[in-house]
């Protein structure tokens, strides 16, 4: 096929779930490519000399490769050529932001507008050709022995990566099931538990231990750890939720989306008995405009608010949130004000929330092309809601940081390290993803924790 007939080929939509019917459940929103939309869709790269989509990949996978493995219906094949970067691919090929990454560079979607769905084929082809991959090669024991705190996307690529190279490595997880961030963050519609344990369970296939209720800082201490473990690998994420510091934001029904989504997500906050419940507000205010702001919102109207609005203090184009998210949640009916920010929350009768106050704000261009400023105005207005979610940003968890001797951290509680090795100021510990101040994506996250585990892996190499 010349390039001429490949531009032809229309650009294979991924089907989703009715917006009624989702709306009222947690069931997964896009349904998966068939085998014909996937190879219809990696029929039309063009084989880029340059490669711009791997080099939009922060884990650099080898893009057109698995894409002519697709075209030519060897998906045991292109599978194995993701898994050579990427060990958690069901999982990117849902949350990673396709958009400003591989796809972003991609060439075909600056001459048609729509770029190769890198991330629907990923998917495609790790949900239903992984099992049938031959099994990992794992080399002879080195005898050096890796700790892990934290089991979200940082941690686990970490630990994959280092158990390839021989290295014994235990993961130790807070909370009772695995997966940070990808189990208590993240929603059932967007990202299935089955799907997630699936992944984890391929690790631990490849040898990667789990210590589950256990935290490094409290239930063992960073010296303990030190001394039984050759090298620690933090990845515990950013837990600490950042509120406005506005009157009214601790009244019974103001939440950190958090809070919110870990109660609803782990707790199966929805059912009857719960024991840890949310409050189910008629109508439910969520302030943010990121992936998280339009989860806690989605979530909210699936347990039966009869209204939510995402209330947003800039422009919807700089909202950070995935572009597919943000028309989904608009599909299911969820309102969305812009250039509003909360300055009060009311009290009713009850004691519980009666109404936000809002600040209306005022945007202007940069002339030099940068961020637009934004600035408030005098304008201040009231909504009736009766809850609130804080999806407002978050910052590292210092339960270990904060209990870790001469372990340097920057202004915002995040640890410093050297960015080719994650190495951190003490020397036997490495850290990434959430627990730096840079870094904020999944795959960001993982492409830390494989830079890391290259960093450990030298550095135990040079203790030779
Ligand atoms: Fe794209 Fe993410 Fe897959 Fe990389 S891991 S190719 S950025 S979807
Ligand atoms: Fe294919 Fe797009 Fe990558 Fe080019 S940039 S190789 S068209 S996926």
């Amino acid at each position: 096929m010349n390039s001429k007939e490949k531009i032809a080929i229309p650009a294979q939509i991924m089907p989703t779930r009715d917006p009624k019917e989702r709306a009222k459940c947690f069931d997964e929103v896009p349904l998966g490519y068939t085998e014909e939309m996937a190879v219809a869709e990696a029929s039309r790269c063009l084989n880029c000399n340059t490669l711009p989509c791997v080099r939009g990949c922060p884990i650099n996978i080898n893009i057109p490769k698995f894409l002519n493995l697709t075209m030519e219906r060897n998906f045991v094949e292109a599978v194995g050529v993701i898994r050579e970067s990427n060990y958690l691919p069901s999982i990117c090929g849902r949350v990673c932001p396709q958009e400003s990454q591989c796809q972003k560079e991609c060439t075909i979607g600056r001459i048609t507008s729509h770029p190769i769905s890198i991330g629907n084929i990923e998917r495609f082809l790790a949900d239903n050709f992984s099992d049938e991959l031959p099994g990992v090669v794992i080399p002879p024991k080195t005898g050096r022995k890796i700790a892990v705190a934290g089991s979200g996307p940082g941690g686990l690529t970490c630990a994959s990566d280092l158990v390839k190279s021989g290295h014994s490595v235990t993961i130790f997880e807070a909370l009772h099931e695995p997966g940070g961030v990808l189990a208590y963050g993240i929603p059932e519609f967007r990202l299935p538990k089955t799907i997630l344990k699936k992944e984890i369970d391929s690790l631990k296939k490849m040898g990667v231990e789990f210590k589950m209720n256990t935290i490094i800082g409290k239930t063992i201490t960073v010296e303990e750890i030190l001394r039984d473990y050759d090298a620690l690998f933090i990845g515990t994420g950013a837990g600490v939720p950042t509120f406005p510091g506005i009157k009214g934001e601790d009244l019974p029904g103001a939440y950190s989306a958090n809070e919110y989504l870990t109660r609803v997500n782990l707790m199966r906050a929805w059912e009857k008995d719960a024991r840890t419940p949310v409050t189910v507000g008629k109508t439910t205010i969520v302030v943010g405009g990121g992936n998280v702001a339009m989860d806690a919102a989605r979530t909210a109207l699936r347990l039966g608010s009869k209204r939510v609005i995402v209330a947003y203090r800039r422009l919807e184009s700089d909202m950070p949130a995935k572009i597919e998210e943000v028309s989904h949640a608009k599909e299911e009916g969820i309102e969305f004000k812009f250039l509003i920010s909360p300055v009060e929350i009311l009290e009713d009768e009850n004691g519980r929330i009666g109404g936000t106050v809002f600040r209306r704000m005022r945007i202007e261009k940069d002339p030099q092309g940068g961020r637009n400023k934004i600035f408030e105005t005098d304008e201040t207005f009231l909504i009736t809601n009766d809850v609130i979610i804080f999806a407002t940003g978050t910052s590292p968890n210092p339960t270990l940081t904060s209990n870790c001797l001469g372990l340097e951290l920057d202004k915002y509680g995040g640890v410093v390290v050297n960015p080719e090795t994650m190495q951190t100021s003490i020397p036997k510990i490495f850290a990434g993803g959430d627990s730096i101040s840079s870094s904020s994506t999944v795959i960001m996250a993982m492409s830390n924790g494989k830079t890391a585990a290259k960093g450990i892996d030298k550095f135990l190499k040079s203790q030779e």
